[in-house]
C-alpha cells in the first residue's frame, strides 16, 4: 500500500485556505490520486455539537482552552486513522481566545498527525481584510489591517516551531486576489504530485 502524504495547511481566517484546498482536491482527483480533506475546525465542531451543544463553528473559539484542547485531540485521532494517498488538513496555526493566542497545532496534536509538510497560505493584509468583510457565509471577527499583520506574524512564528518539532518543511504560498488556481498549483507541486501524471 502507498504511504499517505500528510500535509497541514495553515493560514489566518479569510486568507483563502478552504477555497484553495477545494481546488487542490479537483487537481488531485484529475490525477486519480485518492485524497481526503479535513477542515480541523469542522471535525472539532462535529464533536462539540454532540458533547457541548454548541450551534456554530465560529463559537468553538469561545470554549475554554481546556475544552478546545480535548476536542483537538479527538479530531487529530480521527484524521490520523485515514490512509488515502493524500491527506490534507485545513487549520489555523493559532486561535484568538480570551486567554491569548492558543496554538492550533500543539505538540500533542502534531505527534498524533505526524505531517510530512506544512503549507502557510498568505495574502496581502488589505486583501484578507476585504475577504473577511465580503464573506457573509461566515461569522469572522473583523479586526484592523494592523491586527491582521500581527496575525500573519504569529502564524509564521507558531509554524516555525511546528516545523522544528516535526522535522517537516514549510512552504509559503501567496494567495493573490483572483489567482486561486496559481496558489493551488503551488500546493500540488509542494506535495510532490506534479510529475508525470
Ligand atoms: P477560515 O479560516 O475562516 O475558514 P479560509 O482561510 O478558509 O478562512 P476561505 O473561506 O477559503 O478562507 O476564503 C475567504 C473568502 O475569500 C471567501 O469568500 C473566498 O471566496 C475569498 N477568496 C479566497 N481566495 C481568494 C482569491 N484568491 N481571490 C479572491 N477571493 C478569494
Ligand atoms: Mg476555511
Amino acid at each position: 500500500m502507498v504511504e499517505s502524504k500528510r500535509v497541514i495547511i495553515v493560514g489566518i481566517p479569510g486568507v483563502g485556505k478552504t477555497t484553495i484546498v477545494s481546488k487542490v482536491v479537483d487537481i488531485l482527483k484529475e490525477k486519480k490520486i485518492s485524497v481526503s480533506v479535513f477542515i480541523f475546525g469542522t471535525v472539532m465542531f462535529d464533536e462539540a455539537k454532540k458533547t457541548k451543544g454548541i450551534q456554530s463553528r465560529d463559537d468553538l473559539r469561545k470554549l475554554t482552552v481546556r475544552e478546545q484542547k480535548d476536542l483537538q485531540s479527538m479530531a487529530a485521532k480521527k484524521i490520523a486513522s485515514i490512509t488515502d494517498e493524500a491527506v490534507i488538513v485545513d487549520t489555523h496555526a493559532f486561535i484568538s481566545t480570551k486567554e491569548g493566542f492558543y496554538p492550533g497545532l500543539p505538540h500533542n496534536v502534531l505527534e498524533i498527525l505526524m505531517p510530512d509538510s506544512f503549507i502557510m497560505i498568505t495574502a496581502r493584509p488589505e486583501e484578507i481584510y476585504n475577504r473577511r468583510m465580503k464573506d457573509s457565509t461566515r461569522n469572522r471577527d473583523i479586526v484592523s489591517i494592523d491586527a491582521i499583520k500581527k496575525e500573519l506574524d504569529v502564524t509564521s512564528a507558531m509554524l516555525s516551531t511546528c516545523s522544528i518539532l516535526c522535522g517537516s518543511p514549510i512552504k509559503m504560498v501567496l494567495n493573490t486576489e483572483g489567482k486561486i488556481d496559481e496558489a493551488a498549483k503551488g500546493i500540488v507541486s509542494a506535495m510532490g504530485f506534479n510529475n508525470g501524471t
